[in-house]
């Protein structure tokens, strides 16, 4: 349900909407060097700070998480876009659906 509100809504908003590849490592991928943490090294379940193998790069486990599905469109393979893209503004969407 919630993917055909975002469809719907996104237009509104001049925004248009990504899915991201299920297999798009965003908890394991570092946001500033693109390392991506793999083996030994991944990430665990209960582990809330993410810490980078390479560059040293800390931060919220989920806030690394965010910042790599921002730069998701960006990324090699994914040139198909028309325009540039925005991230929809949620707080403004779950706001006016409840209104409405
Ligand atoms: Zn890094």
């Amino acid at each position: 349900m919630f993917r055909p509100l975002m469809a719907y809504k996104a237009p509104v908003y001049g925004s248009q909407i990504i899915v991201a590849d299920r297999r798009y490592p965003s908890t394991q991928r570092c946001s500033q060097c693109g390392n991506i943490r793999a083996g030994e090294d991944k990430i665990e379940l209960g582990v809330s700070v993410y810490c980078c193998v390479q560059c040293g790069h800390r931060d919220d486990r989920d806030h690394n998480a965010a910042l790599n599905l921002e730069q998701y469109p960006r990324l090699e393979g994914n040139e198909r876009l028309e325009r540039p893209w925005m991230i929809v503004p949620l707080p403004a969407l779950c706001k006016q659906n409840w209104q409405a």
